[in-house]
């Protein structure tokens, strides 16, 4: 099968026009100009179905960072908040209040299904939801949530709870488990939980930098507080440290490249450089953070840096829909608004939407890699109906502008989603 369109992203080669790219089976095995491609197969004896499309052909979006059982929660997300702790007191009633959360978790799979997506980082909370993404044959991981245990009765009982649940996660996709956040837990869970998901080879992925009352702050204590055997994040701050919860986080082994880290909002330059040390991606969700209220991520900073970036839409409990594009858009305007000014921001926003999220979950590489489109990935495909017209100007107003947009999905090589446009210009069919 030949899928063809005025735009191919390819996004670990440079963009083409008028390109294309044959999918045999789950993977892809040419891309490049259409020409080359329709004759390469050609003179290779191969038959081939050509779907030609008039817009543009990316890698399927990666949502690095979503709780899809709360896509019931709009009614929350709808507000506007002063930051993380009165969205909270908006959403802690709601949630207590309980849902059919597998239902909802699945029309949110479907929702970014729509959007274009084909992998998912979606952090379950209730054991009923962890079944959106196996479901919906959708990539990712599904990461048990961790939150509220003490060092007591984590020693207690939670340690063994939570190896129960994390073995319990239905696969594929891939599991993992997601410590709510640094101040959600007390130490013993965060020095735990690191060791449990290495010993098999699983991932690890926290809120991080998303209150205020993580970043660091000057303290005056000289002892190191590795030293004092304080038990918590609130017992440091008690104790007078200002140490942020990054270096926190680092110094109990949280971060390393099988982790992500979502928000990353309130992390300094020193922090963000941790971040890079260790080979973590952070996730950015601007459009949450700003109906939550926070400060706006440093993401001109994050790309001047260097550092690995990934998107996520967080949930409908704190954002207005589960497009990716739409946080691809507000992260444009925001990094122009802090600053950057380099002729490279769409591009790398949109390798942060695709490739930047599978290297955010270890999917870049391997026998099921996706995030790009090369030959032996998995055609994993999105496609837009954003008008091309010259090569500068369409990835601009893709990024730009791309939120909405998005017409048929292929995942491992079928076509799970598409619009009645979709399939009458492309002659291609739902399988
Ligand atoms: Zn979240």
């Amino acid at each position: 099968m030949v899928f063809s369109a005025a735009l191919v992203l390819p996004m670990t080669a440079p963009p083409v026009l008028d390109g294309a790219i044959a999918v045999r089976g789950r993977r892809i095995v040419h891309v490049g100009e259409r020409a080359w491609v329709v004759e390469a197969l050609r003179e290779s004896g191969h038959e081939f179905t050509e779907h030609r499309w008039d817009g543009v052909l990316m890698p399927g979006l990666i949502n690095a960072h979503t709780h899809l059982q709360y896509t019931g929660m709009a009614s929350v997300g709808q507000g506007r908040y002063t930051g993380f702790e009165d969205w909270a007191l908006a959403f802690n009633p709601v949630y207590e209040r309980g849902q059919d959360w597998r239902a909802a978790a699945a029309a949110g799979a479907r929702m970014a299904l729509e959007a274009g997506t084909t992998a998912v980082a979606d952090v379950v909370t209730d054991l009923e939801a962890m079944y959106a993404l196996a479901d919906a044959g959708l990539h990712g991981i599904t990461y048990w949530e961790v939150m509220d245990w003490t060092n007591a009765a984590w020693r207690e009982r939670g340690r063994a709870q939570v190896e129960a649940a994390l073995d319990a996660l239905p696969t594929p996709p891939g599991t993992g488990l997601s410590p709510h956040a640094p101040y959600s837990l007390e130490i013993v869970p965060l020095l735990d939980i690191p060791d449990i998901v290495r010993e098999r080879g699983s991932r690890i992925h926290i809120h991080l930098g998303e209150s205020a009352i993580e970043r660091e702050f000057s303290h005056t204590v000289a002892e190191p507080w590795q030293r004092k055997g304080l038990g918590s994040l609130s017992e440091l701050r008690s104790a007078g440290y200002g140490t942020s919860a990054t270096d926190y986080v680092d110094h109990l082994g949280v971060l390393g490249p099988d982790c992500h880290i979502a928000h990353g909002v309130y992390l300094s330059a020193k922090d963000r450089a941790i971040l890079r040390a260790r080979g973590t991606s952070v996730a950015l969700c601007p459009r949450s953070n700003e109906v939550i209220g926070l400060d706006e991520p440093p993401v001109a900073a994050y790309l001047t840096e260097g550092s690995p970036i990934s998107v996520g839409t967080d949930s409908l409990s704190s954002a207005p829909s589960l497009d990716l594009m739409g946080d691809v858009a507000a992260l444009y305007a925001m990094a122009r608004r802090q600053g950057y000014d380099r002729p490279d921001l769409a591009e790398r926003l949109l390798a942060a939407a695709t490739h930047g999220g599978s290297r955010a979950m270890g999917l870049h590489m391997g026998p099921d890699r996706t995030g790009y489109l090369a030959v032996g990935a998995r055609a994993d495909l999105a496609f837009l109906d954003v008008p091309v017209g010259d090569l500068a100007t369409s990835i601009d107003d893709l990024a730009r502008a791309g939120d909405g947009h998005a017409v048929a999905t292929v995942v491992a090589g079928r076509l799970r989603h598409a619009t009645a446009s979709f399939t009458s210009q492309t002659g291609a069919s739902l399988t």
